[in-house]
Order: C-alpha cells, then sequence, then structure tokens
C-alpha cells in the first residue's frame, strides 16, 4: 500500500519506534484505558495533576504506528498545561485530522507545530481513530476520578 508509505512520515516513524513518556508517572493521580477495536490499539494514559495543570503525563500500552506516535506526540503536546488548553488542543488537532479545518486550517497547523505531521491522516478515515485514540482517553483520564487522593 504505497499511499500508506506516505502517510507514515519520518516523524511518526520516529516516534512509534522511540515513544516519549513511555511511563507511569510516579505522581499518577488520573489515569484512563482507550481502545481502539477496528485496529487493536490499546493504550493507558496516566496523568499527574496539580490542580488544573498537567504536572507530569505518560501513557503505555500496544497499537500501530500512527496510534502510538499521535500518543507520544500527545504527552509532549499537553505537558505542562492547563486542562482547558489540553482540550484546545485535541479540538484543533480533531479538526485538523477530520479534514474540518478547511477555513482556519493554516490557523490550526501551525499551532498545532509538529503534530501537524497528522494532517495526512485525513485521507485515510479508518485510520482517524488511531490517531485521535490517545486524545480521547485524555480526556476520559482528565474527568476522571482521581485514583490516589493527595493527604496535601
Ligand atoms: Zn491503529
Amino acid at each position: 500500500m504505497p499511499e500508506l508509505r506516505d502517510l507514515y512520515q519520518e516523524v511518526i516513524l520516529e516516534h512509534s519506534k522511540a515513544p516519549r513518556n513511555y511511563k507511569e508517572p510516579a505522581g499518577t493521580n488520573h489515569k484512563a484505558e482507550g481502545y481502539n477495536p477496528l485496529c487493536g490499539d490499546r493504550f493507558t494514559v496516566y496523568l499527574e495533576m496539580d490542580g488544573d495543570a498537567i504536572r507530569d503525563i505518560g501513557f503505555q500500552g500496544a497499537g500501530c504506528a500512527i496510534s502510538k506516535a499521535s500518543a507520544s506526540m500527545m504527552t509532549q503536546s499537553v505537558k505542562g498545561k492547563t486542562k482547558a488548553e489540553a482540550h484546545k488542543i485535541f479540538e484543533q488537532f480533531h479538526r485538523l485530522v477530520t479534514g474540518h479545518s478547511h477555513e482556519d486550517g493554516s490557523e490550526d497547523q501551525a499551532e498545532l507545530g509538529k503534530l501537524a505531521v497528522f494532517s495526512g491522516v485525513s485521507e485515510f478515515p479508518v485510520r482517524v481513530k488511531c490517531a485521535t485514540l490517545a486524545w480521547h482517553t485524555l480526556e476520559a483520564a482528565l474527568e476522571g476520578q482521581q485514583e490516589k487522593v493527595s493527604t496535601e
């Protein structure tokens, strides 16, 4: 499938081979599991929240190159951000990979930075679920109950 080779850009391959923040942070107080049955991607996203801010983030699991690279790059892009900021990045990312950012697409791409490498995913609808799995899991973790209650 040569068209898929185009999609698997260098950055995506590199992140899938050496995912960043592939860990469970010691201070994890929120987590959620995500599963994409269409492809078999399965990840757990761990968050160390400090009030409304994502102090640390990690993920573990298995999946295709796109899902793993997306999870890796997601952790880099939301670490240190607030819940609201992370939500906004996800909205932009979602518009990008679903091809719905025609009018303000350039703006989304500029703000998304490196995440813009996933824009090619919009040509492969079945891959959109791979690219957004980690993000949906992040949202679930952000909304979820704290697993460990801080005594501070
Ligand atoms: Zn996948």
